[in-house]
């Protein structure tokens, strides 16, 4: 590996304090973490623009032209110290202005000279300024040009483009190339680098930093996104095998007496056809031989729920215990009361286990648990603990899994000697490939019908300045008997501030819906367990026309009389958080409403975002979109929610083409060559184990 495994340190331009910076901010310990920090956005400096024609529609980021100077002025005092430049081009004139290295950069500007000049452009009244720019001299601007024209913009966060600034971290990079580029081995044997058509490694990484044309950028991002599907598909493609070849898996041939009797005595209304359809694959599963490992995707409300009690019945009847965990304690405790309530007189042994349960009733729960007295458990993850034996664990369900781990996953896996079934629910659609590459070795079934007599939540968008029309709103719902959820956003970051939003926005509510007409509710992550359980039950048996709630909401909580579902500061919601919390309405047969307000101010993608919820209510079509909007760049954020794998080039969507074909090439070399212990292809070990790691969702996200 050569200086790969080097600290990042000794590369010029960083040293012990940068070194530190970028552990922390982006986790780059070595230089070859540093060299696979991949430049997420290239600028064509071959364009060079004309003052005249950037204007507010200028479509690029980031702009360059050439201007002579024309005058520089100071401004303010101290702290508030500025430097302006002025420069025109004959067709426009702009301000290029600095708060820091004021003196150095006064110096470097003469009046009358032209600079090649590139930045974020920006408009007050209609005139052109950029702060903090780069610029060079218009010779060595286009000399340089000669070389090559595109040049990478990299990730930075607020502190690294404080410490490198652009410039710097590109120095940085031009540094460790120098460093590291004869310790660069290619993994990938030539016959299948040819096959493939694709370049070397050292080609791709020395395009991907400094593209010497735009199609050789093309090939080296082809390269390494290639690399990246490939590595997790050889990952994925080897458990798949291990699992199938194995033959452990329980087999349930019995349909039994408690399984019958809740389908036909105690189950409320006739299965849609796409449940009736999941519940047959799972049982083809379970009588397969396999061990089961599936993914039940279906959108908020379509009834995954009780198809997870069928599955879980059927484990019972052929002898096995069974067990459904969910990511909060209020879904847990919901899940427990309808099942309860749903299971009486079918004769099963139902309990419930969460952060929360007494030491003594705990003790017996879990002794009843290790002997087989307990037939299904509804728990958090709780259920994950060492402490947690079963007798005879043979069904797992794990419930909206976007919320676990797949660490915490694989733990269920280790609670029988034989693993267990597993089902993982979500309501957080994930288009297919996408499924197959971030949530690895599954099979993948879909609820695409929601039970009859739903209607579509009316979707509308207020502004903040319209709230009187809401209230009104809201008036006449809960004159007509419903109830209303009014959702503010907690983002961790800023919590503080969240939770003042949400007291004041509580206090306005009973100003303005005040006792004894109107009863108002609240529930936030702030608040002790048992309080948030009491609120939430006066809300669920209507002792409250009002909940005001941080997104604890957002999974799972089941309330068919709220037609009303406020979400205040809408733009900083993801979409999938969006429509999760919209789905908490339009559960009954009445007509529900979902109300988006925002602040005027909207950045183009929270627009977009605010307009896609109006427009549609199919949550397939919100996750494709979500993930376009959100780009490669940052997928990454997509790790928060249980992605197993860290990628940094590829994008599963968008290029599912390039998925594909590494998903075959994985497929044909480990038929072959099934633990790549054949001379050529031992390096790719290298990749394969790079993809192995798991990430571990951090609980304390979950609010
Ligand atoms: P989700 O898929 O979001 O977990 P749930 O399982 O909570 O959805 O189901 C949502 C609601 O729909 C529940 O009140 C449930 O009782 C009801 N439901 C589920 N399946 C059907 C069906 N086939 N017909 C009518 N109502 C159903
Ligand atoms: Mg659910």
């Amino acid at each position: 590996m050569g200086r790969l495994t080097d600290s990042v340190k000794f590369v010029p331009g960083v040293g012990e304090v940068r070194a530190k910076l970028l552990e922390r901010e982006a986790n780059i310990r070595t230089m070859g973490d540093l060299l696979y920090r991949f430049p997420f956005r290239y600028i064509d400096r071959t364009h060079v623009y004309r003052i005249g024609d950037i204007d507010e529609n200028t479509s690029a980021a980031f702009v360059q032209f050439r201007a002579k100077v024309t005058g520089k002025a100071f401004a303010g005092e101290g702290r508030k110290r500025r430097f302006s430049v002025f420069v025109g081009d004959g067709t426009g004139s702009a301000e290029l202005i600095w708060f820091q290295g004021i003196k150095w950069v006064e110096k470097r500007f003469e009046t009358g000279r032209e600079y090649m000049i590139f930045g974020r452009p920006s408009f007050y009244r209609g005139e052109l300024s950029m702060v903090h720019p780069e610029v060079e001299e218009v010779e060595k601007a286009l000399a340089r040009r000669e070389q090559s024209g595109l040049q990478g913009i990299y990730p930075m966060t607020e502190r690294l483009s404080e410490a490198f600034g652009e410039k710097g971290f590109y120095n940085t990079i031009c540094n460790l190339w120098s460093l590291v580029r004869d310790d660069i081995a290619d993994y990938m044997p030539v016959a299948m680098r040819d096959r493939y058509g694709l370049v070397s490694l050292s080609e791709a990484l020395y395009n991907i930093h400094f593209p010497q044309s735009a199609e050789r950028l093309r090939q080296a991002q082809y390269r390494l996104k290639f690399d990246e599907l490939l590595g997790i598909q050889l990952n994925i493609q080897s458990r798949r095998t291990a699992r199938t070849t194995a033959r452990d898996g329980f087999i349930f041939n019995r349909v039994g007496e408690k399984f019958g009797t809740f389908y036909n005595t105690k189950l409320p209304f006739p299965l849609t056809g796409a449940q009736k359809r999941v519940v047959k694959e799972i049982r083809q599963d379970t009588v397969s031989g396999y061990q089961m490992n599936r993914l039940l995707q279906g959108d908020v409300g379509s009834g995954k729920t009780v198809v997870a009690l069928l599955s879980m019945l059927l484990a019972v009847d052929n002898g096995f215990q069974a067990c459904i965990m969910a990511p909060t304690e209020i879904l847990a405790r919901q899940h427990f009361a309808t099942m309860s309530a749903m299971c009486e007189g079918v004769g099963v042994r139902i309990a419930a286990l969460t952060g929360t349960t007494r030491a003594k009733e705990r003790r017996e729960i879990l002794a009843s648990l290790a002997e087989g007295a307990i037939d299904i458990i509804v728990g958090t993850h709780a259920l994950i603990e060492e402490r947690v034996q079963f007798a005879n664990l043979g069904f797992v369900v794990i419930d909206e899994q976007h919320r676990f781990g797949v660490e915490q996953r694989a733990r269920m896996w280790t609670k029988n000697a034989q693993p267990p079934h597993i089902l993982v629910m979500t309501a957080t659609p994930i288009p297919r490939t996408l499924a197959m590459t971030l949530y690895g070795d599954l099979d993948v079934s879909v609820i695409d019908e929601l039970p009859p007599g739903r209607r579509p939540v009316k979707t509308v968008h207020y502004f903040d300045s319209a709230r009187l029309k809401l209230f009104g709103f809201m008036r006449k719902q809960i004159a007509l008997g419903r109830q209303v959820y009014i959702v503010y956003p907690l983002i961790k970051e800023s919590e503080k501030s969240d939770y003042k939003n949400l007291q004041e926005g509580f206090e306005a509510i009973i100003r303005d819906f005040p006792l004894p007409e109107y009863r108002v509710s609240v529930c936030h992550g702030k608040m002790k367990p048992a309080d948030k359980q009491e609120s939430m039950r006066q809300f669920k048996d209507g002792e409250a026309d009002i909940l005001v709630a941080t997104s604890v909401i957002e999974v799972g909580v089941d309330v068919p009389n709220a037609t009303v579902m406020v979400i205040e500061s809408a733009e900083r919601f993801g979409l999938s958080q969006l429509h999760q919390l919209r789905g908490r309405v339009g559960r009954g047969g009445e007509q529900s409403y979902c109300i988006l307000m925002s602040g005027e101010k909207l950045s183009a993608d929270s627009r977009k975002r605010l307009e896609a919820m109006c427009e549609t209510d199919d949550g397939f079509r919100l996750a494709e979109l979500d993930l376009r909007l959100r780009g490669a760049g940052d997928i990454n954020g997509t790790m928060q929610s249980g992605m197993a794998f860290d990628l940094k080039i590829a994008n599963p969507t968008l290029d599912n083409q390039i998925l594909q074909v590494a998903q075959a090439a994985a497929i044909e070399l480990l038929d072959a060559d099934a633990t790549l212990s054949q001379p050529q292809n031992l390096p790719l070990r290298t990749l394969r184990d790079r993809y192995s790691g798991n990430t571990d969702t951090d609980f304390s996200e979950i609010s």
